[in-house]
């Protein structure tokens, strides 16, 4: 089995950066709303941003999440949908990808 060490540290770090993140992203959040009308409509478009900001954040941070898993499993460099290797190269450019090229191109050509 390969040693990812590196990489586990680079994720964990990332991780982290997420969390903290997505802390700042609930203390704005939580500010009590301003009475003035306008900055009232202005504080919803923000909440909306924050929201797709948090979504994005979760989504990254589960996708670390199962990263260091699929690492504990000894999968990391397992393709999911064919359980071909995923080559070394791939994995350090997208340290959080579950698929190999092939599927990835393949989901690529399908749309999604
Ligand atoms: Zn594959």
């Amino acid at each position: 089995m390969a040693d990812y060490t590196a990489l586990r540290k680079q994720l964990e770090r990332k991780r982290e950066e997420i969390l903290q993140r997505l802390n700042e992203i609930q203390e704005t959040w939580h500010r009590p709303v301003d009475v003035d009308l306008e900055e009232q409509a202005q504080e919803l478009e923000n909440e909306e941003v924050l929201a797709a900001l948090d979504k994005e954040g979760m989504e990254e941070l589960n996708r670390i999440d199962r990263a260091l898993e699929r690492m504990d499993q000894g999968l990391y460099d397992v393709c999911r949908l064919c359980g071909a290797k995923i080559s070394p190269q791939r994995l350090a450019a997208l340290p959080y990808t579950d698929v190999c090229e092939v599927c990835a191109t393949d989901a690529e050509k399908r749309g999604e």
